[in-house]
C-alpha cells in the first residue's frame, strides 16, 4: 500500500510536470508563430476587448503599453493601447459611434498584425514595420463608446447600473431613427449623446436636421461641449499629449472627411497626406482633394476640434459601406491593414515642422509650428492656476529642457549667427573654433 502511494504521488507529480510544461505562457508563446488572439470576424464585446488587450501585451511587451483613459457612462474603462517605441506620436480613435463597432476589430487587428511583422521584421503592404515603430509611438483608441458597443451586440442586458438604465429609458421615449433593428441604428453613448456631435468646434450651429435636441439613438449633441465622459476622456489625451496627426475611424462609405478649413501650409500638408491614403485606400476624399467647395460644413466632429484647436491635420476615415457583417471582415480590412504605417510615414515626414514644443514642468505635452499657437494653446488649456505653480515653457527643438532648466547648444547659437564650429576636442584641445576669426577657450 505505502508503495502504492509512493507510485502515484510519483504519478501525480510527473502529471503536474507534464502539464505544467506543456501549458504555454501566453496565448501564443512562440515566437516562430504568429501571434493570432484576435477572432475579427464577430462582434468584439467589451470584455472580449479587454481580454484580447490583455494577450496582446503579454504577447508584445517590448510594444504595447495599456492606459485607462477615464470610464464611460456606465463604468466601462476607455482604454488607450501605445504602439510603438518613438518619439513622434498620433492616435486613432475608434467606434465613436456604437454601430460602427467594426472598427475595433480593425483596430486590433492591426495591433496584432505589427506585432507580429515588428517580431519577425516583416513588411506589411510595403511599409516596414519595425523601422516605423522604432520612430512613431500610434496611440489607439480601440472603443471610445464601450457601452454602446455592447449595447448593439447584447441588447438592453448590457447595461450595468441603474443610472446607465434610467437614462437608456428617456432615450427610448425620443428614438431619432428607427427602432426595429437596434444593432445597426444605434450610435450614441447609453445616454443617448452622440459622441461625434459632442465637440467643440461649431457645436452652437443651428441642426434641427440631424439633431433633435434631446437624448436619442444618434445625432444628438449633448447639453453643452465635451459633456460626456468619454469625450473628456478624449479630449483629455489629446490635450496632454503631442501627437502630430489625429485620425477617428466609422463605417460610412469609404470615405475620408479631411478638409477643416485648414488654409495655406496646413492646407497644402492636409491634401497630400489625403491623396496618399486615397490611393492605399481606395476611399474618396470628401470634397475632394483638390476642388474644395465654399460651402462645405463641417462640426462637431473630433476631427473638427482637433484641427481647429492644434493647427494639424485630423480625419475621419470611414470604413465599409453602410449596413456590414463581421463575418466580412477581410474585405473591410483591406484597406486599413497598412493605413497607421502610411500614416507614421507621414507623420515621420512632416514632424520636423511642428519644431515648438510646450513643456509642463519636464512633460512634453505640445508640440506646434509656431510661438502663436503655442502660446494661444497655453493660454486657452493651462489654467491661471497651474500656469503659476508649476513651469510652463515653449522652446524650439534644438533646445533643451533639463530640470526645468532650458539650455541652448552652444554650436546652435554660434550657427546662428553665422558661423561655423569645428571641435577639436578629439585631440585633447579644450577649444571651440568658430570661423571666421573667433576662439572660444574653456579653460
Ligand atoms: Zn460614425
Amino acid at each position: 500500500m505505502k508503495k502504492n502511494i509512493s507510485i502515484m504521488t510519483f504519478v501525480f507529480i510527473l502529471v503536474c510536470v507534464i502539464i505544467q510544461v506543456n501549458i504555454p505562457a501566453t496565448a501564443c508563446a512562440s515566437e516562430l508563430k504568429d501571434c493570432r488572439v484576435v477572432n475579427p470576424y464577430e462582434p468584439i464585446t467589451y470584455e472580449k476587448m479587454k481580454d484580447y488587450i490583455k494577450k496582446l501585451e503579454a504577447e508584445f511587451p517590448e510594444l504595447l503599453e495599456t492606459e485607462v483613459i477615464g470610464k464611460s457612462v456606465d463604468g466601462r474603462d476607455i482604454i488607450l493601447v501605445k504602439m510603438g517605441k518613438g518619439d513622434h506620436l498620433f492616435n486613432i480613435i475608434g467606434s465613436m459611434h456604437a454601430r460602427e463597432r467594426i472598427t475595433t476589430n480593425i483596430i486590433l487587428q492591426n495591433i496584432e498584425d505589427y506585432g507580429n511583422a515588428y517580431r519577425k521584421n516583416k513588411k506589411i503592404d510595403g511599409y516596414d514595420v519595425r523601422k516605423l515603430l522604432d520612430q512613431v509611438t500610434i496611440y489607439f483608441v480601440p472603443n471610445a463608446n464601450p457601452d454602446g458597443v455592447d449595447y448593439t451586440i447584447l441588447g438592453e442586458k448590457a447595461i450595468l447600473t441603474d443610472e446607465a438604465r434610467e437614462a437608456y429609458q428617456e432615450v427610448k421615449t425620443n428614438p431619432h431613427s428607427k427602432w426595429w433593428d437596434p444593432d445597426l441604428r444605434w450610435k450614441a453613448n447609453i445616454r443617448g449623446v452622440d459622441l461625434n456631435y459632442n465637440w467643440d468646434f461649431g457645436w452652437d450651429k443651428e441642426d434641427s436636421f440631424f439633431d433633435i435636441g434631446k437624448p436619442a439613438d444618434a445625432f444628438f449633441k449633448g447639453h453643452y461641449p465635451h459633456s460626456e465622459p468619454e469625450v473628456k476622456a478624449i479630449k483629455r489625451l489629446t490635450v496632454n499629449h503631442p501627437f502630430l496627426m489625429y485620425f477617428s475611424y466609422h463605417t460610412q462609405g469609404r470615405l475620408i472627411f479631411w478638409y477643416k478649413y485648414q488654409t495655406g501650409e496646413d492646407l497644402e500638408d492636409a491634401i497630400e497626406v489625403t491623396k496618399k491614403i486615397e490611393k492605399y485606400t481606395g476611399f474618396v476624399p470628401v470634397p475632394a482633394a483638390n476642388n474644395i467647395p465654399e460651402n462645405h460644413s463641417s462640426y462637431r466632429g473630433y476631427a473638427d476640434w482637433t484641427v481647429a484647436e492644434f493647427n494639424k491635420i485630423g480625419m475621419t476615415i470611414e470604413f465599409a459601406q453602410g449596413g456590414y457583417c463581421e463575418k466580412d471582415f477581410d474585405e473591410i480590412y483591406k484597406p486599413g491593414k497598412a493605413l497607421p504605417l502610411l500614416l507614421a510615414a507621414e507623420v515621420l515626414r512632416l514632424e520636423s515642422k511642428y519644431d515648438h514644443y510646450v513643456y509642463i514642468e519636464d512633460q512634453l505635452v505640445q508640440r506646434f509650428k509656431n510661438l502663436d499657437e503655442s502660446r494661444e494653446f497655453i493660454n486657452k488649456n493651462i489654467k491661471g492656476d497651474v500656469k503659476d505653480s508649476v513651469k510652463v515653457e515653449v522652446i524650439r527643438d534644438d533646445e533643451l529642457l533639463i530640470q526645468g532648466e532650458r539650455l541652448l547648444p552652444l554650436r546652435a547659437v554660434l550657427e546662428e549667427c553665422g558661423m561655423e564650429i569645428h571641435w577639436y576636442g578629439s585631440l585633447g584641445l579644450k577649444k571651440i573654433f568658430a570661423k571666421p576669426g573667433i576662439i572660444f577657450n574653456w579653460s
